[in-house]
């Protein structure tokens, strides 16, 4: 089975995998916690004051039957792509600056433009889009309705699932720039402290962004050809 844990006092989530029956899965999971096994252990790794293992709310999101580990892998992977509802990204679009207040125009590379955001999910479509700050403007996405709206967990609705009477949130992703939010996942900061878990995580994460910068890619190429 494929397994949901989520923590009800932060919106952590981690998607699982087990043969063994979820009761025993969660007794590992638990004692994880408590004997603070971190490495390899990401629920271990939830070990907030506040946020006890009580506090985590556990939903079984698919059945397989008696299917060997490796299927039940290649699920698990398959459901944390699902929950991930796309990549967020920003980029710079060139203009004639206007007139007025044209040195808002100019941005940090050197030239005039308006700064596009958007989520890109796994299909390329943009989502939330966001245009027409100025490009020396840095914090378009706390200016942007999009932040309001997952801050209030309403996000992307539509992507949201109600599986056995849970509803599952989904999430997004950004590249280091972002902020690390419940909603919004962002690479490890890249230095010689972190694991090869880690490592292996942000190998992970900058592939699946990819699509972000496929899809800014398409968009500036088709703009290029209408000129
Ligand atoms: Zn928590």
């Amino acid at each position: 089975m494929i397994y949901l844990i989520q923590c009800t006092k932060c919106g952590m989530q981690y998607v699982g995998e087990t043969g063994q029956c979820l009761h025993q899965r969660m007794n590992n999971h638990r004692a994880d916690v408590t004997s603070k096994q971190l490495e390899g252990k990401p629920v271990g790794r939830h070990d907030k004051p506040q946020h006890s293992v009580e506090d985590m709310k556990v939903t079984i999101i698919d059945y397989l039957g008696l299917k060997d580990d490796l299927s039940r892998k290649c699920r698990e992977s398959e459901w944390i792509r699902k929950l991930c509802a796309g990549a967020i990204d920003e980029s710079h679009i060139p203009v004639s600056p206007p007139a007025l207040n044209h040195t808002d125009y100019y941005n940090r590379k050197g030239w005039y433009s308006v700064i596009l955001q958007g989520v890109i999910d796994h299909r390329f479509l943009f989502h939330e889009i966001n245009i027409g700050w100025p490009g020396s403007v840095h914090k378009v996405l706390t200016n942007s309705a999009l932040f309001k709206k997952a801050e209030n967990g309403s996000i992307l609705t539509e992507h949201q699932r109600m599986i056995n009477g849970c509803n599952i949130p989904v999430f997004l992703i950004g590249n280091s720039a972002y902020p690390l939010k419940k909603w919004l996942l962002k690479p490890f900061a890249d230095n010689d402290r972190i694991t090869a878990q880690q490592r292996n995580f942000n190998y992970q994460f900058s592939r699946t962004r990819i699509v972000v910068e496929k899809a800014f890619g398409r968009t500036k190429g088709s703009m290029a050809n209408a000129d």
